[in-house]
């Protein structure tokens, strides 16, 4: 699998004209050489591929990233880094690093042409090999039993937060590492906010609760949302759950290989305005969910992406009434040779 993955990226590399690549981005690194630590470069040249890190992660790194070579540095990062790269002429360094490693690489590297390089790895992280899959499938278990476990906790009377914290604590006892991301729990008038943050707000009667959360497990995420009605929902709360279904169903079945991500935005936002509810989806249609919640590809309207097999995204139609009243339906969504499968 590493290896695969490092053919891939000296491919890449070959195609820029990079005789080495700087590794920075955490999730980039657990993709390439398996390692999950949280401090530590990747280098990899068309010879070698180099995990530099420091002494904390000195049995993890040999453990985990046990295809590469682990250099231990002490003081100097980017010593170690010069050591590494002292006989190549240029160097990709990813365009998420910080403007304060740069500027240390560029003086300690003065030799090497550094170069940006435009989400090189990320663009391989897009199509999601067997490996991968598996890992999503077992974030969505995850979370799909702390759901079901959850529901009868749905009572007037219950807080955002103790919802939030009961579900978060539920993934981990499935097996999940942690939450994903910081879970949503936005309940009556809370719910027009589409990230609205955890209050001490008890749910009513009437109520509509957006409740967007996901699993990590293994380094993989998963991302979904539910919207539910606290006993009677009146007839506006039905219609918005019915719009935002309805227009779940109008994307998902643009769904296949080599459609154009900005159709399938379309179609749930065509669906939306159509009923008078196109304002009120005020996000775009979905994102690529893998090592990091959001990546690539973007569902949006200005997205110039195709779909293609093997991509792991989310399609998330909302309908957000300022101040009033909120929906959201998301699903991450497998896209297979086949077509489409929902994976939570
Ligand atoms: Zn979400
Ligand atoms: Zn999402």
């Amino acid at each position: 699998m590493s290896q695969d993955r490092l053919d891939a990226v000296r491919a890449s590399m070959e195609t820029e004209g990079l005789e080495a690549l700087i590794v920075t981005k955490r999730e980039n690194i657990r993709y390439l050489s398996g390692f999950s630590g949280d401090s530590g470069v990747g280098l990899v040249t068309r010879e070698r591929s180099v995990l530099v890190t420091d002494g904390r992660f000195r049995e993890q790194a040999k453990r985990e990233a046990g295809a590469w070579q682990v250099e231990i540095y002490s003081r100097d990062l980017m010593k170690a880094l010069a050591d590494v790269l002292a006989d190549v002429r240029n160097a990709g360094i990813e365009d998420s690093s910080t403007l304060a490693f740069n500027a240390r690489a560029a003086k300690a590297l003065a030799e090497v042409d550094l170069r940006p390089t435009d989400g090189l790895v990320e663009a391989l992280r897009t199509r999601k090999d067997d490996c991968e899959i598996e890992m999503i499938r077992a974030a969505a278990k995850c979370a799909e039993q702390a759901w079901s476990t959850l529901l009868p906790m749905l009572q007037p009377g219950v807080t955002e937060r103790q919802l939030a914290s009961s579900l978060d604590y539920r993934m981990m006892s499935a097996g999940a590492d942690g939450p994903a991301f910081d879970t949503v729990v936005a309940s009556g008038p809370n719910s027009s906010m589409p990230h609205a943050a955890i209050t001490d707000r008890e749910l009513a009667e009437g109520d509509l609760v957006v409740i967007d959360f996901g699993a990590r497990k293994d380094g993989y995420c998963c991302d979904l949302t539910r919207t539910v009605g606290i006993g009677d929902v009146e007839g506006r709360g039905a219609g918005i759950l019915f719009a935002v279904s309805q227009a779940f169903d109008a994307a998902f079945a643009k769904v296949e290989p080599g459609v154009p991500v900005a159709e399938v935005d379309r179609a749930a936002r065509d669906h939306l305005t159509r009923i008078g509810l196109g304002e009120a989806f005020s996000h775009s249609l979905g994102h690529g969910v893998g090592l990091e919640v959001h990546e690539k590809p973007s569902l949006s309207q200005l997205s110039e992406d195709t779909l293609e097999p093997g991509m792991v995204f989310t399609i998330e139609p909302g309908v957000y009434l300022d101040g009033d009243i909120g929906a959201r339906y998301e699903q991450t969504v497998l896209l297979t040779e086949e077509g489409p499968e929902v994976l939570t």
